[in-house]
C-alpha cells in the first residue's frame, strides 16, 4: 500500500509544532509528515513495556540514561530533561535570572514558542528582525536591540538550520546578555564540531512526536556546560525542591520528562543521525528540482541543516498551495502570523524594524520532507510543483 502510513499520521493531535495537513483527498495525500513512517522498524512497544515491568515511571533509570546519552551526543556535560520545549525555554529563562520586568530578545518568526515562556515570566520580548536567507536571527539587527540591554537572547534555529550562532552569541556576550538556544528544530545540527545546543550559554529541546528526535508524547529538555545552571533546572523542574519538600528555589513547578518517554527516546537517539541525513537527501532533491523556478529556497543542505522543516518561498502562497492540494501533496505555513502581530497581547510597541520578518511571512509554504518519504514520493512532489509553473 503506497500511502499506507497516512492512518498513523491520521491519529496526531493537533501539533503545535509541525501541523500535519488535513486531506480532502483521503487517503492518497502525500502528508507533510508522518508519525508512522518515523517510527517505522522500531520496536517500541517492547521499550514501553520494560518500562511498565519496571513499576517505576518518574525520575527513574530511564530519564538518568537519556539524560547521559543525551549530553555526551551534544557533546556538552548537562542535560535536564522536562515536560515539554516551551518549559525547557522558560526554565533556562528563570535559571539564567531573567524576570518580571527583564526585556528578552528574540524573533518574531518562529511560532511564538520564545514568547510564551518570556510572557510567563512576565518579562517583554524584544523583536528582532531575520536574515534575508537564512530566516534566522540578524547580526545586525541583533546589535540594535543590544542596545536595548536585554537580559538573555532566544536565538531559534528555525526549520533545523543553524543559525550564526557563534557571531551572534560573541554579540551577546559583549553586551552583558545571556543565550539560549532554541533547538526544537535542530537535533544534531553541526557546525565544525559543535551541534545545536552546545554554542550559546544554554540550549533547549522538544521531543514532540513530530521533531527530529520525538517521543511519543510531549517531552523537552535543556543541555549545557554549566552544572550550577543545570543544578538550578533541575530543581526549578520539581517545585523548586532542594531537597525533598524544601522548596528552596522560587517559581519552581512539575515539569518532568516521563520514564517511557526517556525509554523511547533511547531507542531513538542512535537513529538520530540517520534520519537527519535521509531529510537532507531529500532537501538537496528538492533544491536540485527547483532551482530553475521563481522559488526562494533553503541556503543550505550541509550539516548545519537537518531539513526539520523544508520551505520554500513563493509568490501567490494559496494558489500554490490550492495546487499541491489539488495533485495530492500536504504543505502547511510555519508560520503565518509573526509573534508581534498575534492579537492576545499588544506587543507591536516593542519591536525595532522587522522588515524581513514582516516582507517574508506571506511567502512561505513547508512542503513534505520526513524520513520515510520515499523517493517516488519526492518524485511526485516535484513533479506537482513544476506543474504549477508550466500552468
Ligand atoms: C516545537 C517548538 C517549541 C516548543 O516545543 P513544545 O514541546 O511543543 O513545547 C519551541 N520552539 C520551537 C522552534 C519549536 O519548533
Amino acid at each position: 500500500m503506497r500511502f499506507s502510513y497516512f492512518k498513523g499520521m491520521a491519529k496526531l493531535p493537533f501539533n503545535p509544532g509541525t501541523q500535519p495537513c488535513s486531506s480532502d483527498e483521503g487517503e492518497k495525500m502525500i502528508p507533510l509528515f508522518s508519525a508512522a513512517a518515523a517510527n517505522a522498524g522500531l520496536d517500541l512497544a517492547s521499550v514501553v513495556q520494560r518500562v511498565v515491568d519496571s513499576n517505576w515511571y518518574v525520575l527513574g533509570s530511564e530519564v538518568t540514561a537519556f539524560e547521559r546519552e543525551f549530553a555526551d551526543y551534544n557533546g556538552v556535560n548537562e542535560c535536564v530533561s522536562l515536560a515539554n520545549g516551551t518549559d525547557a525555554l522558560e526554565l533556562a529563562l528563570r535559571a539564567l535570572g531573567v524576570s518580571a520586568g527583564d526585556k528578552v530578545a528574540c524573533v518574531a518568526n518562529a511560532g511564538f514558542y520564545s514568547s510564551t515562556a518570556i510572557l510567563a515570566i512576565g518579562a517583554t520580548p524584544l523583536y528582532v528582525d531575520v536574515d534575508e536567507a537564512s530566516l534566522n536571527m540578524s547580526a545586525r539587527s541583533l546589535s540594535e536591540a543590544l542596545t536595548r540591554r536585554p537580559k538573555a537572547v532566544i536565538v531559534t534555529h528555525l526549520y533545523g538550520q543553524l543559525a550564526e550562532i557563534e557571531e551572534l552569541a560573541k554579540l551577546c556576550h559583549a553586551a552583558g546578555a545571556a543565550v539560549i538556544e532554541d533547538c526544537a528544530q535542530a537535533h544534531g545540527a553541526m557546525r565544525g564540531p559543535r551541534r545545536a545546543g552546545s554554542i550559546g550559554d544554554i540550549g533547549c529541546f522538544s521531543f514532540y512526536p513530530t521533531k527530529n528526535l520525538g517521543a511519543l508524547g510531549d517531552g523537552g529538555g535543556i543541555v549545557c556546560n554549566d552544572a550550577k545552571l543545570a543544578a538550578t533546572v533541575r530543581t526549578l523542574r520539581q517545585y523548586g525542591w532542594s531537597t525533598k519538600y524544601h522548596v528552596a528555589t522560587p517559581n519552581g513547578r512539575n515539569s518532568r520528562l516521563d520514564e517511557m518517554q526517556a525509554a523511547v527516546l533511547r531507542e531513538k537517539l542512535p537513529k538520530l543521525d540517520g534520519w537527519n541525513s535521509m531529510r537532507r537527501d531529500i532537501a538537496t532533491r528538492y533544491n536540485a528540482a527547483f532551482a530553475d523556478l521563481p522559488l526562494v529556497l533553503p541556503p543550505s543542505t550541509g550539516e548545519d541543516y537537518v531539513a526539520h522543516l523544508y520551505v520554500v518561498r513563493v509568490e501567490s502562497r494559496e494558489d500554490f498551495r490550492a495546487h499541491l492540494r489539488s495533485h495530492h501533496v500536504g504543505t502547511d505555513v510555519h508560520y503565518p502570523l509573526p509573534d508581534h502581530r498575534q492579537t492576545a497581547y499588544d506587543l507591536t510597541s516593542t519591536t525595532i524594524s522587522l522588515t524581513q520578518t514582516e516582507r517574508t511571512c506571506d511567502l512561505l509554504v513547508s512542503l513534505p520532507c520526513f524520513p520515510g518519504l520515499s523517493a517516488q514520493e519526492v518524485d511526485e512532489v516535484i513533479r506537482a510543483v513544476r506543474s504549477y509553473f508550466q500552468r
